[in-house]
């Protein structure tokens, strides 16, 4: 298990969620622990941010088939730089790895269907 330095008082204590410092009384909150803590909480609003950005550039881009077809490219690059699949160290629960897999999915599995939609209109 990993330590941490409490936020509070500095005393060395676990990264786990729950983790009440003996020093000070201090509970180890969800996004506070360890540094993977860090990086799951950029990575769970990567995961929002990036197929709504998606979606607008390839909504938008449809005017225009160079434009469009680039949107598709840089679609795919965001889609696989933002898989589950390369962030597993991050989750402690599978229920974590399923709702990321879910939102993944979701986000992406609709910009797929909108291009499939866009290409039959060209
Ligand atoms: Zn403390």
């Amino acid at each position: 298990m990993d330590l941490i330095n409490c936020p509070v008082c500095e005393h060395q204590i676990l990264s786990r969620i729950g983790t009440i410092c003996p020093n000070c009384g201090h509970t180890v909150k969800y996004f506070e622990g360890n540094k993977k803590r860090k990086e799951y909480s950029k990575y769970f609003a990567l995961s929002i941010f990036v197929p709504f950005t998606s979606f607008l550039i390839v909504l938008f881009s449809a005017v225009n088939k160079i434009a469009f077809f680039t949107a598709i490219i840089l679609f795919i690059i965001l889609a696989v730089y933002t898989i589950p699949l390369r962030y597993n160290k991050l989750f402690f629960t599978n229920y974590e790895k399923y709702l990321f897999w879910g939102i993944w999915l979701l986000g992406n599995g609709l910009i797929v269907t909108m291009i499939y939609n866009l290409l039959n209109k060209l």
